[in-house]
């Protein structure tokens, strides 16, 4: 095991603490302690800032060909502490070390797009009147911060933070206080790249801290991942501080599932996409509509899901609130009347008896207004809901507040199609459980599952963390002005 150190704030290139009250850092898997960290004061943050914006002169100056330079050398750092890596994702979220190892090499995927950035941000320029020229640049914004949430602690910061930099800001990255390891250490592989001081910064905390950097003058734009009700209050207080902001919210994903879906892969899919990291994706199914007669499909579903055994092939949960918050859901459906044909509730795990664990859980016959139809469980809890057709299966979808994804299964082109054209969601899948866009295209919900304009990954990223510079020069002395002069 990966021997832990207590975790510290990142500021100018090296490791600081001062006087901050601590937290502990709690493994889910078996309810140890395993570090602990500082609860990071505004004082705290205007250091990292200062750093990131003494850093920003000479970042932003480097070419970016230049800034992906220490991308190629990180990237390859990421490969070959990719154990290491995987262990502190598995034992700060509790996730499966197969999912963790997932996780980062899904960092790696991010850090190839970042690279590849000189040759898709490539400036306009033209003509526009004889001698005339207008060009368009993309210019970084400055100080940027990025605050992250605790289900994927390693690859949600690299959605935005690799992009951000090699665009030429300077970052300030808020990690979950629930998963700090994984932040702290990518801290440590960028500088062993030969990131410059100050140009990326981890401060840890919670709330205070969070509020503080959306007041921040100094921080030009912030992106956030989390939950929606922290969201808007992040989206509205950056926002009205003047800062660009980008924040994305949670879920409840539906599954629409017809009579004529391939059975095995189906079952397959919709098991894996609600169990799949315990149910703790934003792009977890949640909510399967199935329509008309899909029963078949149910019962693999049951037999495919009692195959997941938690501490083997299924992790835990990030905390004991949530272990009693996913199992509260459960209770109440089964009150109001829903029919629970395999039960995760009271899972234990030899040798981890004080671990976070719920198993496999799927709900048959909910109704649309039950809790476990509208809110999100983040557990792996799938509740079915019964459709008589597809029109009424795609409004059960539109009346969700979230719109992060949707999936339809089917073999029926024309009936998939309906369904990519009617869900009120932000990402579509066809007989795929989890559609997550893979780069250059972008990740980004819908509704209550997303805040600001554009997306967090890809080519959506590019035009948020930066800014168009209009040139506009004229080389024709002989001319001395033209109609638009
Ligand atoms: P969270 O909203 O509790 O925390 C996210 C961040 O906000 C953390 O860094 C935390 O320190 C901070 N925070 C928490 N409470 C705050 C408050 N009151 N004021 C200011 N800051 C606060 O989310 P989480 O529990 O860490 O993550 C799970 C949630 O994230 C789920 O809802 C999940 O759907 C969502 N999520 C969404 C996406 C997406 O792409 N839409 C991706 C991953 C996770």
């Amino acid at each position: 095991m990966v021997p832990l150190q207590k975790v510290m704030n990142f500021i100018d290139g090296k490791k600081v603490n001062g006087e901050q009250a601590l937290m502990d850092v709690i493994s889910p898997i078996n309810g140890q302690k395993i570090s602990s960290l500082p609860l990071s004061t505004r004082e705290d943050l205007d250091r990292a800032v200062a750093a990131a914006k003494k850093a920003f002169l000479g970042w932003s100056s480097l070419t970016m060909k230049e800034r992906v330079q220490f991308f190629f050398r990180y990237r390859t750092l990421l490969q070959q502490n990719i154990e290491e890596l995987t262990e502190l994702v598995h034992i700060e979220n509790g996730k499966t070390i197969e999912e963790s190892k997932a996780e980062v090499l899904k960092s790696i995927e991010l850090c190839e797009f970042a690279v590849s950035m000189p040759q898709i941000v490539t400036n306009e320029i033209q003509e526009v009147s004889k001698g005339v020229e207008c060009r368009i640049e993309r210019k970084p914004l400055g100080v940027v911060a990025c605050i992250t949430p605790f289900n994927f602690p390693n690859m949600v910061p690299h959605w935005t933070a690799p992009n951000a930099l090699v665009l030429g800001n300077t970052v300030i990255l808020k990690p979950s206080e629930l998963v700090p390891l994984s932040a702290l250490k990518m801290a440590e592989l960028l500088k062993e790249a030969g990131l410059p001081d100050g140009v990326f910064n981890v401060i840890n905390g919670g709330k205070e801290v969070v509020e503080s950097i959306c007041d921040h003058p100094d921080i030009k734009a912030t992106s956030f991942v989390g939950s929606t009700r922290v969201a808007k209050i992040v989206y509205k207080r950056a926002s009205s501080n003047l800062q660009r902001c980008v924040a994305l919210g949670g879920a409840k994903n539906h599954l629409l599932v017809l009579p004529d879906a391939n059975s095995d892969m189906t079952a397959n899919n919709v098991v894996a996409s609600m169990a799949g990291c315990a149910g703790q994706r934003c792009m977890a199914a949640s909510v399967m509509v199935g329509v008309d007669r899909v029963q078949h499909i149910i019962d693999k579903m049951v037999e495919e899901a009692k195959t997941i055994i938690p501490g083997e092939n299924l992790g835990s949960v990030i905390s004991k609130e949530a272990k009693e918050r996913i199992e509260g859901y459960i209770s109440e459906a089964e009150k109001q009347g829903a029919k629970i044909l395999l039960d995760g509730r009271n899972a234990t795990v030899p040798g981890k008896e004080d671990g976070f664990y719920v198993g496999p859980t799927i709900i048959d016959h909910v109704k649309p207004d039950m809790a476990v139809a509208k809110e999100e469980i983040f557990g792996p809890v799938i509740s079915i809901i019964r459709a008589k057709d597809l029109d009424e299966a795609i409004q059960i979808e539109n009346a969700s507040n979230y719109g992060n994804a949707a999936a339809v299964f089917t073999q029926s082109g024309g009936l998939a199609n309906r369904v990519i054209k009617g869900a009120s969601a932000g990402m579509i899948g066809v007989n795929i459980g989890v559609p997550v866009p893979r780069e250059p295209f972008s990740f980004g919900g819908w509704n209550e599952s997303k805040f600001g304009v554009g997306d967090i990954t890809g080519k959506s990223s590019i035009e948020f963390w930066t800014q168009n510079k209009k040139t506009t020069a004229k080389w024709n002395p002989e001319d001395k002005r033209d109609w638009m002069s």
